[in-house]
């Protein structure tokens, strides 16, 4: 079986992220792998149609909150002992961002969570099928139970 150098963490900082987290540090035990973590902020950037330039909606609120959600990045970094060269805070798309991240550091495993959603959900679909359908790399996804 394959052996994982690479793994990434994506975390979202969701209630059920440990359950995530955990995976994530059992694979790197098991396989002696560096673990590296990304969050995505999404951007609060609006388009300006009319005028063909991309504004930011609140410069001040995305600040605040970039600085806070880094914050939250770097407690769970600690937490899970991922280097500080390993921690990626990024903006815009969480799929389009873990996805170049992990490309561009030679991640062979990206670890997401999956609530598993049908319906409607599944039509416009989530972070995790997107990472999924799209990474060249291999993806785990952990099934997460909403209950
Ligand atoms: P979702 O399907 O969008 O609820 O997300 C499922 C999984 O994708 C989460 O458990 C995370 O592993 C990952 N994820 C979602 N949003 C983000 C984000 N903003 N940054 C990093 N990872 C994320």
């Amino acid at each position: 079986m394959e052996s994982y150098k690479h793994i990434l963490l994506a975390a979202d900082f969701s209630e059920h992220g440990s359950a995530v987290a955990d995976r994530a540090k059992d694979l790197v035990e098991k396989y002696q792998a560096k673990l590296s973590i990304v969050h995505v902020m999404d951007n609060l950037l609006i388009t300006d149609a009319a005028y063909g330039s991309t504004i930011p909606f609140d410069l001040d609120l995305t600040a605040e909150l970039m600085a806070a959600a880094k914050k939250r990045l770097a407690n769970l970094a600690e937490s899970l002992n991922i280097a500080e060269d390993c921690r990626w805070m990024e903006m815009g798309s969480p799929k389009l961002e873990i996805i170049r991240v992990a490309q561009e550091n030679n991640v062979d495993l990206i670890v997401v969570g999956s609530h598993g959603r049908h319906g409607f959900a599944l039509l416009l679909g989530s972070t995790a099928n997107g990472v999924l359908h799209h990474a060249l790399c291999d993806v785990l996804a952990v099934r997460l139970h909403d209950d």
